[in-house]
């Protein structure tokens, strides 16, 4: 028995399909969501469809930014010759809240995980080989998670990249287990940098 219309079941249903959300938190938003002024939703409701239409991947590093090149590549004060390699870009954004580091970044958008079927072409990894050919890099720095899937990726790359004579490096693993980089505060984020070792 359907206990409510059909279009708060299927708003209902498009909620819970959000990573977070289950189904008491959409039940709530959807009702919440009824209840506003029109203006309100069909605001937020642009505010989605623009992001996506608008949000793109930057040529260089592939974090989202919605121009051709992103501010961090764009900028020519950091140094460009180092390299911080992260799985995406709520990563990048916890170094950069930072402000200690001063390189750039390349978003993979995932890691490698054979058990949930994820290969190296299923991320930016072709993108940054490509990145790494001609370019003055001096220092790739793999700050993949400390999971499983993080190490293999971290593993990976760095046999990818030693025969091309830069320097890999990994960031130091007082990251907890399996830890989401971004959860991590400052202080922990910035010892595994500074303590990072040579692969
Ligand atoms: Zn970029």
């Amino acid at each position: 028995m359907d206990l409510y219309s059909g279009y708060i079941n299927r708003l209902i249903e498009e909620l819970s399909a959000l990573p977070g959300i289950g189904n008491k938190s959409a039940q709530r938003l959807a009702f919440y969501l009824v209840n506003q002024p029109e203006e309100s939703v069909k605001r937020l409701a642009n505010t989605m469809v623009e992001a996506k239409e608008k949000v793109r991947y930057c040529s260089c590093c592939c974090t989202l930014t919605d121009q051709e090149i992103c501010p961090i590549c764009s900028n020519p004060k950091r140094d460009h010759t180092t390299i911080m390699v992260v799985e995406n870009s709520r990563d990048l954004a916890a170094y950069e809240r930072t402000s200690k580091f001063n390189g750039v970044y390349h978003v993979l958008h995932g890691a490698i995980s054979p058990m949930l079927g994820i290969g190296p072409s299923d991320i930016r990894l072709k993108e940054l080989m490509q990145r790494l050919q001609g370019a003055d890099v001096r220092e790739v720095i793999i700050a993949t998670n400390s999971s499983l899937e993080g190490e293999t990726t971290a593993m990976y790359i760095s046999k990818l990249i030693k025969p091309t004579g830069i320097k890999v490096t990994r960031i130091a693993s007082g990251v907890p287990v399996g830890g989401d980089l971004e959860y991590i505060d400052e202080v922990t984020l910035l010892r595994a940098l500074d303590g990072r070792v040579e692969l």
